[in-house]
């Protein structure tokens, strides 16, 4: 029997650790797996899918900017997925894609369990309303927030996104030019990709920020420095970056796919390691 297939599908896609904390899973777990990097640009990614699925593809995890175009192919989809409307996690079922999605989990297990914070009654502001974060912001209001406000560079995507949540009581959209005048918050996630290239500033006013602020970047590695130096600039108390989410989104869609939850502590120490920077929760 040949060894069952998993990949990840972005665009781009080099930058993914997922082939490789998949595999660690995989050796950790004794499964036997291949599990690759697949760059599809968004006018291929259906074609793409079908190829992989026609040659024994049993799960796929989908990142930016595939999401929303995942979450339009998948023939049923999770009640995460479908608060979502977006997916990051496809299993094949009786020759049909089920879409799921991990991010919120992964980033609520990250905060909550790995680095110990309460996220109870907190006011947040979510930045970005692209497909990570369509994944958090259920997962953040399930975990107890007491207001998201969702601000994104094209303001009708946070205004979507809004809707989509159905709680007009504690969430809503406001547009990015408003910033300065929104008051402070106890919670900032930065769910933007505006950093990926690694240069430059991460512009926010420091009213946003208190002295009990978390601050958290759904980015890692280079990525996330320009927030995260804007949380220290800004005197949060804490500043987290994604990697601790990408290990346990990843070990939510391995134990879907495979049935057995690996221990995710010496997959993220090792990643840590290499990274070397970016985590502080003081
Ligand atoms: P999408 O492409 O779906 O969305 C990108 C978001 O970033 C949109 O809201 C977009 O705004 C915004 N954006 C892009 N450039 C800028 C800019 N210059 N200024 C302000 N806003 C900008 O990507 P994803 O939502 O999938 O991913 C977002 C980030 O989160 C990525 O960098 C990704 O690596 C990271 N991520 C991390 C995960 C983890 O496990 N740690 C999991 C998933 C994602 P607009 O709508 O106006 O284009």
């Amino acid at each position: 029997m040949s060894t069952p297939r998993y990949a990840v599908f972005g665009h781009p896609v080099a930058h993914s650790l997922s082939p490789r904390i998949h595999a660690a899973f995989a050796r950790q777990t004794g499964i036997a797996l291949e599990y690759t990097a697949i760059d599809t640009a968004p006018h291929d990614f259906v074609a793409a899918l079908d190829r992989f699925a026609g040659e024994g593809g049993k799960g796929a995890n989908v990142t930016l900017p595939l999401k929303e175009a995942a979450f339009a192919i998948s023939a049923t989809v999770t009640d995460r997925a479908r608060r979502a409307g977006a997916v990051n996690t496809l299993s094949r079922n009786d020759g049909r894609w089920q879409g799921d999605n991990t991010d919120g989990a992964g980033l609520v297990r990250d905060l909550t369990g790995r680095q110990g914070l309460d996220l109870r009654a907190r006011k947040a502001l979510l930045l970005g309303a692209g497909g990570a974060a369509r994944g958090v912001a259920p997962a953040l209001l399930d975990a107890g927030i007491s207001e998201l406000v969702i601000v994104n560079r094209s303001p009708e995507r946070a205004d979507a996104l809004a809707d989509a949540l159905g709680e007009p009581d504690r969430a809503h959209s406001r547009y990015w030019a408003d910033l300065g005048d929104l008051g402070d918050f106890t919670l900032i996630v930065n769910a933007t990709s505006a950093s990926r290239d690694g240069k430059g500033e991460f512009s926010l006013p420091f009213g946003l920020a208190t002295p009990r602020t978390l601050a958290v970047d759904l980015n890692y590695g280079e990525a996330a420095i320009p927030f995260l130096a804007w949380a220290r600039a800004a005197h949060c108390h804490d500043a987290v970056d994604g990697l601790g989410m990408l290990v346990e989104q990843a070990a939510e869609a391995f134990e879907a796919w495979h049935g057995v939850r690996p221990d995710t502590d010496a997959v993220y120490a090792e990643l840590r390691d290499r990274d070397k920077v970016l985590v502080t929760a003081d």
